[in-house]
């Protein structure tokens, strides 16, 4: 090298972007999954997974909770209960059962829905005993549960998960919400994401009861639908809307964005 001549330097190395986790292979995805399960149990505890109320109870009530909160859903729920039992909800006008709910969203198209739900249960069970879906193979009780004219499968999820202890795992908005923000799942639908989550949790029921709870709570106090309080979050560390937008998550849309 002649002499005051300058040394050549080194390139730089790449500027690499840190993998976000919802492009991460299902098993780093299912590790960060167990990951938050121990962080959401120390925030809130454990949660032992003992029926809330009656398979029925639950059935008709996730039905009326859909964009209700629960105050009103279970308003809702105990004047549906003033027009008699089942048979006489059935027979009822339609624009009676709709009044009774009104303290729910939607209650022109829940009430028929629910109509119609009771009226398949019984002709297909002569009664409303839905305890044969404790004996059924879990595809079964699905398909049982989501082929009744106003159950979806988050209703079918939570009837078979809370009520007999079945391995499925209801995707209600918090759940939904979180997962997508934290990246344990790439964009996508709520009905989507039921497979989705069930496929990196193991088939565990206090497990999977104990998460869902969880996430539920903390979507109601930290991960809120708008203005996320990102600073007092336990997951934040590894959180993927947290790594691109720091303080500013925005508020979350639940369509997939389009490509
Ligand atoms: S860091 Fe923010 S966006 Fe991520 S899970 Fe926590 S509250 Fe939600």
């Amino acid at each position: 090298m002649r002499p005051g001549a300058r040394a050549p330097t080194a390139p730089a190395p790449p500027v690499t972007e840190p993998t976000l986790n919802a492009a991460r292979p299902p098993r780093e995805r299912a590790e960060l999954l167990e990951w938050m399960s121990g962080l959401l149990r120390t925030e809130y505890g454990e949660r032992p997974l003992v029926p809330r109320r009656a398979p029925m109870h639950e059935l008709i009530s996730t039905i009326l909770s859909q964009r209700t909160t629960h105050q009103d859903e279970e308003a809702a729920y105990q004047e549906l209960l003033t027009l008699g039992d089942w048979d006489a909800i059935i027979e009822a006008p339609t624009e009676a059962v709709a009044h009774a709910i009104r303290r729910s969203n939607y209650p022109e198209s829940k009430a028929p829905r629910i109509q119609a739900t009771l009226r398949a249960i019984r002709e297909q069970r002569g009664g409303y005993d839905l305890d044969f879906l404790a004996e059924l193979p879990v595809k079964d009780a699905l398909k049982w549960l989501t082929d009744l004219p106003g159950v979806g499968v988050k209703t079918a999820s939570l009837v078979l998960l809370f009520n007999y202890a079945r391995p499925v795992f209801p995707v209600d908005t918090h759940v939904h919400r979180i997962n997508t923000r934290v990246g344990t799942i790439p964009r996508m639908g709520e009905q989507a994401a039921h497979r989705a989550l069930l496929t990196l949790l193991p088939p565990d029921p206090p497990h999977l009861y104990e998460l869902h709870v969880n996430l539920l709570r903390h979507g109601q106090r930290v991960c809120t639908w708008t203005r996320p309080k990102c600073p007092a979050c336990v997951l934040r560390e590894r959180c993927d809307a947290f790594a691109v937008y720091g303080n500013n998550v925005p508020s979350f849309s639940e369509k997939p964005a389009k490509s």
